[in-house]
């Protein structure tokens, strides 16, 4: 710039000048001479630099230059860089007088007189610190948001509001697999062939420019060229440039393809399991199998989107198929009916025979005729999935799920089907087993409603399976399915903790019986013997409890007549033998008496009395005696039931030795030998009444000899269930058969009284045997002889 002005004359102009850097209060402008030496003054320099007119004038320009810049040389070069190049701009840190800093904008100008001769140099400079300040926070700002920008992992666009794109991060770039110039300065719709002119873009960006300024988590799922189908979140915002009041748009965008994939694929995996349950849960129910299944088949066709779903079974020979029912989307038509397997194609009803698990995508690229494809598009199918049902390894049924459309089966689309296909065969073979234990036991209960017995049959949780009810028999419980067995063990009343047992027993396998007393359906108390055993299934598993209770009322009736009896008997033998002994103690002695007195008469007054007489009076007398001996054995027989019986270890040696003492003169009149066989053993007895019993049988063995036969007695003995067995035998003249059971009765005789005896011998040793907990009994053959047995325990082992 040249300070010469032609309008004016100099002296004007510099008057002007003068006036007007004066009145400059927000520039300090002053005259340096080519040394440094300020030459000037005006109000700016003390407002912008500090100094007074008299501290300023004179100094070096030095002063206002940092400590650095001076000592760069600062100061010098600007002033050469003026007298150089006519002027030297700068900005940069000044120092006011208080030591102070700031930003000084200002230019250094050279000025020169006409001959071009240098007069003085113009420093004009303006603190400009807030200016400076602000441009550097605003780059500082820019930097920051480019490095944020570019670090951003999510793609982010900035548009205008012709929605060009002004920027866009590496990370656009790198995602959507663009470049930088097929991008910046185009507009957003026209980039990659138009692939981003997308109608809920247009629709997303106007509404952030005009109505909402913001949009938040928008989702977009679009195919895009090169990285595929993806889903994408955008967030944008409208920005306001201020000042320039221009209007962008920033686009951030973040690929959520595989959270909402896997999102998705939770959500459906959450719907088939659902679905799994429900399947489960509607073919638990009870009803007609058919129908379960058809309401199961819909909810396969609904949450895997198929068009059909059915069932089928095949003939034995393999040939033909019958779909016995499907269900439908509402888009095809039911095929419930009949097929020949060939119609398929070779490939696939080979398949299908040999039961293997068959999915095929689209019917026209599986290799196949025409004339296949023909058949399967007739019945409107597409794609297919084909799960067997094997039956002891042959093909019996299958389920299958059919798609208009091709279709790519997923892994989780055969999972699917084969977990639900498992829930239905699973219901399916249920209720064939129920039909047929439901016959089984329809065929049981009517064998049991023509048995006597009152059956009830329980499964193993107490749930009644079948009963039946009849006048007469027990009442049975007849909530069929509930749980009677708590009610069942208490209808047994006091026997109900035996009844519990039992049930328990069952369930174990056990069988168990006991006898209770319950009343019958029509309330009449019976005896009953109830057996509770266990029903088995085919693999020796207890599956149900049979209770059976038959009535014993009558046995139990009869039972107790007997012991009632058989306690009276005892009670009348009893009080028999009570009065027998009191009849034989008391006839004692008038019997005494008459004896002694009939011999008194006939011993002073025989020879008085004439034969005839004699002859009566000796009858008396021995009628008398044998009255005696009469009235003696009843004592004793009598005797042998009384009181307590004496125990004690008795050798039986000694035993025989006493009863061939007191037989002495009999065995010697008959001439008898008695031979014991062996020595004989200690048993545990009454020694008296021991004695007793050897005597009665040594004594019968003699007496009843065999006219002319000497009699032979033979004493022996043998152990047997650990007691032993005596023996006394003889050679004498033997006891019929009949009889032989007869002769241990008080008073049965067989003999008349040409051989003396009173008939109670044998009945006195029968009860000494008993007492002491044995047995007799008696071998005998008519002439050849007869042995005597009893039985007498041993003595304990201490
Ligand atoms: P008693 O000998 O007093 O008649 P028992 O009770 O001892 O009474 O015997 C009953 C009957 O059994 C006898 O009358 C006799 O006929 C028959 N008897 C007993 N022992 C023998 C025997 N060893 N041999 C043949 N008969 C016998």
């Amino acid at each position: 710039m040249s300070l010469t002005c032609k309008q004016l004359p100099l002296s004007d102009q510099a008057l002007l000048y003068g006036n007007l850097i004066s009145r400059l209060t927000d520039a300090a402008v002053f005259l340096i001479a080519e040394d440094g030496c300020i030459l000037s003054w005006n109000p700016g320099v003390e407002r912008i630099l500090g100094y007074k007119e008299e501290q300023w004038l004179g100094e070096s320009v030095h002063i206002i230059f940092t400590q650095e810049d001076r000592a760069l040389g600062m100061p010098e070069t600007e002033i050469a860089t003026a007298i150089r190049a006519g002027q030297a701009p700068d900005i940069r840190l000044h120092v006011r007088k208080d030591g102070t800093v700031f930003f000084a904008e200002g230019s250094l100008v050279a000025l020169r007189d006409e001959s071009g001769k240098l007069l003085a140099l113009s420093k004009v400079m303006r603190d400009v610190t807030r200016r400076k300040e602000r441009e550097l926070a605003l780059r500082d700002a820019l930097a920051y948001t480019e490095s944020v920008v570019n670090t951003v992992r999510e793609p982010l666009l900035v548009l205008d509001a012709d929605f060009c794109v002004r920027s866009a991060n590496r990370s656009f770039y790198q995602v959507f697999g663009l470049t930088k110039e097929g991008v910046e300065n185009q507009r957003l719709y026209d980039i990659a062939d138009r692939e981003w002119d997308l109608p809920e873009l247009h629709q997303l960006l106007e509404e952030i420019l005009h109505e909402q300024e913001s949009v938040e988590d928008f989702e977009l799922e679009h195919v895009f060229p090169g990285i595929g189908s993806k889903i994408m979140l955008l967030n944008g915002r409208k920005l306001l440039r201020e000042g320039t009041k221009t209007t962008s748009l920033l686009l951030a965008f973040e690929d959520i393809t595989e959270r909402k994939r896997s999102e998705r694929e939770l959500k459906e995996n959450e719907r088939r399991q659902a679905a799994l349950v429900a399947i489960g849960d509607q073919m638990r129910e009870t009803g007609d199998i058919r129908s379960l299944i058809e309401s199961s088949l819909e909810i396969v066709v609904s949450t895997l989107g198929v068009s059909r779903a059915g069932y089928g079974t095949l003939d034995a020979a393999g040939e033909n198929l019958t779909i016995e029912g499907d269900r439908g989307d509402g888009t095809v038509s039911s095929i419930v009916g009949s097929y020949r397997v060939e119609d398929y194609g070779e490939g696939f009803s080979g398949r299908f025979k040999r039961g293997e698990f068959i999915s095929i995508s689209d019917v026209r690229t599986n290799p196949t005729t025409a004339r296949e494809s023909a058949h399967w598009e007739a019945l409107q199918i597409r794609a297919v999935i084909n799960v067997p049902l094997l039956e002891h390894g042959r093909l019996s049924a299958m389920l299958f799920l059919h798609s208009s459309a091709p279709r790519i089966w997923t892994e989780s689309d055969m999972n699917f089907v084969r977990k639900a296909v498992d829930r239905i065969w699973s219901a399916v073979e249920r209720d064939r087993a129920l039909q047929e234990l439901k016959a089984s036991e329809e065929f049981t209960r009517s064998i049991l409603a023509s048995s006597p017995d009152s059956v009830s049959v329980m499964d193993l949780d107490g749930r009644l399976v079948a009963t039946e009810q009849a006048d007469g028999k027990v009442a049975n419980p007849e909530s069929a399915g509930a749980s009677v067995s708590g009610y069942w063990a208490r209808s047994w009343g006091d026997s109900r903790d035996e009844a519990e047992a039992a049930l328990a027993a069952a369930r174990g396998g056990q069988t168990a019986r006991f006898e209770a007393v319950r009343s019958t359906s029509n309330g009449q108390p019976k005896w009953w013997e109830v057996v509770v055993a266990p029903i088995y299934d085919g693999r020796a598993k207890p599956v149900r409890i049979l209770s059976l209770a038959r009535d014993m009322t009558q046995r139990k009736s009869a039972e107790q007549e007997r012991e009632r009896l058989t306690g009276d008997l005892k009670r009348s033998n009893e009080e028999l033998l009570q009065f027998a002994h009191i009849v034989a103690h008391d006839l004692q002695s008038p019997l005494r008496g008459l004896s002694g007195f009939a011999e008194l008469v006939h011993r002073n007054a025989r020879e008085r009395l004439s034969q005839g007489d004699r002859e009566l009076l000796e009858g008396i007398v021995e009628s008398a005696k044998r009255m005696g001996r009469l009235v003696e054995s009843l004592l004793r027989y009598a005797q042998v039931g009384k009181g307590d019986l004496e125990r004690a270890r008795v050798d039986m040696n000694d035993v025989l030795e006493a009863a061939l003492g007191s037989l002495q003169v009999q065995l010697e009149e008959r001439g008898a030998a008695v031979i014991p066989d062996s020595n004989l053993p200690a048993v545990m007895g009454d020694s008296v009444q021991l004695v007793q019993l050897l005597q009665n049988l040594i004594g019968n063995a003699v007496k009843y000899a065999r006219p002319g036969v000497r009699p032979e007695v033979r004493v022996n003995s043998v152990e047997k269930d650990g007691g032993y067995v005596f023996s006394v035998a003889d050679n004498g003249e033997g006891i019929a058969v009949e009889y032989q059971a007869q002769i241990f009765q008080p008073l049965k005789r067989l003999h008349g009284s040409d051989i003396p005896g009173t008939g109670l011998g044998l009945a006195v040793c029968e009860r000494i045997v008993k007492r002491h907990g044995g047995r007799i009994w008696v071998d005998s053959e008519v002439n050849a002889g007869s042995t005597f047995y009893f039985s007498l325990p041993s003595v304990p082992v201490t």
